[in-house]
């Protein structure tokens, strides 16, 4: 038995395109870079995916390159980041981070700490010159090899939603860093963040591999839809009916708002049992057997 109680960590795990952005990533930032529309884009790039049996991200990956090729534009690592700054957020996402984690820290009388994770298909080159990059305590996300001259050529690692569990069980077991191996077996009571520790919150069909693994292991889902689109909206009525999203809401991050009650209230539920397992460890520490 530990000797000390350390499952005190509350992980909120986000993905990115459509939860705290409405568009995906790349319209803010590439696509007009390039000069192509986006519909047409993605268009191509799922008929392209059906046609040749490809995976739509390596096939979008490749097409950005190809592009930025014929319109003879480098694109460096830190171009990825400037253009970064034009990404629109819901509203109320900028002051979310910090407000959440003076809520946890309040509600616990600091013996709970909160930690923002990202999980994302689109691209990390783009993410990590986001404004509200600081509040991660570590992104996962698509990423290019970038060669001698600083151009990107390749990809050097894909996420795609059935791959985003990988890295839920990174979290659940602080084996963060891609090198570090995640095969072995690890008891429940030794994982640093449990899944019952967890919140994941996403927007559509792309996350329910990761919202059925995170239900399934004991941790909380949230679906979120954009309030002009009634078909986002549909999306979430439907994974919430299929057991994947416990609570659904107007993306909406400010004070007051819907969503911000029933994290709120999820995080209140965590906080809770983080005390009774807290408590249920020292009742066990202090009358082991002899
Ligand atoms: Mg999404």
């Amino acid at each position: 038995m530990a000797p000390r109680f350390f499952q005190n960590v509350i992980a909120l795990v986000y993905d990115f395109d459509g939860t705290l952005s409405p568009q995906p990533m790349q319209e803010y930032t590439v696509l007009p870079k390039i000069g192509v529309d986006p519909p047409a884009f993605w268009a191509q790039v799922n008929r392209e995916a059906r046609e040749t049996q490809s995976d739509p991200m390596l096939v979008y990956m490749r097409h950005i390159l190809e592009a930025l090729e014929r319109a003879q534009v480098d694109v460096k690592r830190k171009d990825f980041e400037r253009m970064a700054r034009a990404i629109k957020y819901f509203p109320g996402v900028e002051g979310w981070f910090t407000r959440m984690n003076a809520y946890v820290a309040k509600k616990s009388g600091g013996g709970v700490k909160l930690q923002h994770y990202l999980i994302s298909a689109g691209q990390r080159e783009i993410l990590d010159g986001a404004s509200i990059r600081k509040h991660f305590k570590q992104i996962y996300a698509s990423e290019y090899h970038f060669n001698h001259h600083g151009i990107a050529t390749f990809p050097k690692i894909l996420v795609t939603d059935t791959m985003k569990t990988q890295f839920l069980f990174r979290i659940n077991k602080g084996k963060e860093s891609i090198t570090e191996s995640i095969n072995e077996h690890m008891d429940e009571a030794e994982r640093p963040i449990p899944f019952q520790n967890m919140v994941y919150v996403g927007d559509g069909m792309t996350d329910v591999p990761s919202m059925a693994l995170t239900k399934k292991s004991g941790g909380h889902t949230v679906a979120v839809y954009d309030r002009r689109s009634s078909k986002g909206k549909a999306t979430c009525v439907k994974l919430m009916h299929a057991g994947r999203a416990d609570f659904i809401a107007e993306a909406d991050y400010r004070r007051g708002s819907k969503l911000s009650k029933r994290v709120e209230l999820l995080l209140d539920a965590i906080v809770a049992d983080v005390a009774y397992r807290r408590e249920a460890h020292a009742v066990r520490r202090e009358n082991q057997p002899r």
